[in-house]
């Protein structure tokens, strides 16, 4: 048998037809640059998101650089941040020339640590992103009231609920998704989008999107070109309309994965929490890079998200960080594991990938 990490055939033929008519539209008009279908989209987006605005733009990665800039932050300013997340959250700050200052996670939650952010705030901090990894919440309420400005990095999180109900992107004053396609809104290539409920943050937004150019051709601030493709803006809105009905499947199967792994002692699985959309599955297990083998052996894919936390990442080395420092991620980023979990994944597919982790440690 064969179970991919993630097999976007399967989605995609159940909505081929629907999306080769939104790109010939697209197509037929001729019109790839903004235009109606980003506008439409960005509101259907914003109404699911549960906020006033949305502005898509080219990534995930461009919505953290776009919120940083709209904020004004560079230079000498600091920005709190996760050591455990994808590479963009960091980065982002690093290129708009501010400090990422690190922060260790809760080990339970795989997010960051809030008390342990609240330290770190100096008259240097400028703004906070915490990130809503693997698309589970964190409730970002103890950072928002310090009034510095919070940008949620909720590219993994669409459609997930924090402990109170609330979509991620809609509780701090901005929020930054991504449409890679391996997201769980995934585009047909790279996309992005920035929700608030601020009308003066969107609209500048919107002006830092097309090089800082208000009206065109006079430009008071610099942008760049952070535009969302049309096309991928029409593909969007067909898949938007399915993505609840997606993560659901991904949530049924989490709760079969929980019912199949009952007798496996030796992994640690994720906590199981009503707002969780599982853009990944991430077990804790033992003997990590052994297990990824041997499932690899048996046509089972995985992933480690992440092996290395941003701490030690090489390009980081100036801040003068070094092993030990955030333990906890360091743990995480040893020995856990992304089982697959997208929502066409079979039973029987899923039986495969249990029984497989229950033979490798019997
Ligand atoms: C995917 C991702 C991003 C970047 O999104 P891109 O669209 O790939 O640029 C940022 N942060 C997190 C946590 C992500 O998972």
């Amino acid at each position: 048998m064969n179970v991919p990490l993630l097999d976007l055939k399967a989605q995609y033929a159940g909505i081929r037809n629907e999306i080769r008519e939104a790109m010939d539209r697209v197509c037929d008009s001729q019109h790839f640059i903004l235009g109606p279908e980003v506008k439409s989209f960005e509101e259907e987006i914003a109404r699911y998101c549960g906020v006033k605005y949305a502005v898509g733009v080219t990534s995930g990665s461009d919505a953290l650089i776009a919120a940083l800039m709209a904020y004004n932050i560079g230079r000498g300013d600091e920005v709190i941040t996760t050591t455990f997340s994808f590479f963009a959250t960091a980065g982002a700050i690093a290129r708009v020339g501010a400090r990422p200052v690190f922060v260790d996670i809760d080990p339970d939650t795989f997010n960051l640590d809030i008390p342990a952010a609240l330290k770190k705030i100096t008259p240097r901090t400028k703004a906070i992103i915490p990130v809503h990894l693997f698309g589970r919440c964190v409730n970002i309420d103890p950072l928002v009231k310090t009034g510095i400005p919070v940008i949620e990095d909720a590219a993994q999180a669409i459609g997930a609920k924090d402990d109170r109900g609330r979509q991620a992107g809609s509780v701090g004053p901005v929020g930054c998704f991504s449409f890679f396609p391996s997201k769980n809104l995934g585009a047909f290539g790279d996309g992005g989008l920035i929700t608030t409920n601020d009308e003066k943050l969107a609209d500048l937004l919107q002006v830092l999107r097309g090089h800082g150019a208000k009206p065109k051709y006079f430009h008071k601030i610099i942008g760049g070109n952070f535009r969302l493709d049309t096309l991928q803006a029409a593909i969007l809105r067909v898949k938007l309309k399915y993505l609840d009905r997606w993560s659901a499947g991904r949530r049924a199967n989490a709760d079969r994965y929980r019912a199949f792994f009952k007798e496996v002692g030796r992994v640690t699985l994720p906590q199981d929490v009503p707002g969780h959309i599982y853009n990944q599955f991430v077990i804790r297990a033992p003997n990590r890079d052994r297990l990824q083998e041997h499932l690899k052996e048996k046509g089972i894919g995985t992933e480690i998200y992440y092996p290395v936390p941003l701490h030690l990442q090489e390009c980081f080395k100036e801040l003068g960080h070094k092993k030990g420092d955030f333990p906890k991620a360091e743990a995480v980023a040893a020995d856990s594991l992304a089982l697959p979990i997208y929502s066409e994944l079979t039973e029987s597919q899923q039986k495969y990938v249990v029984d497989h982790i229950r033979a490798f440690y019997a």
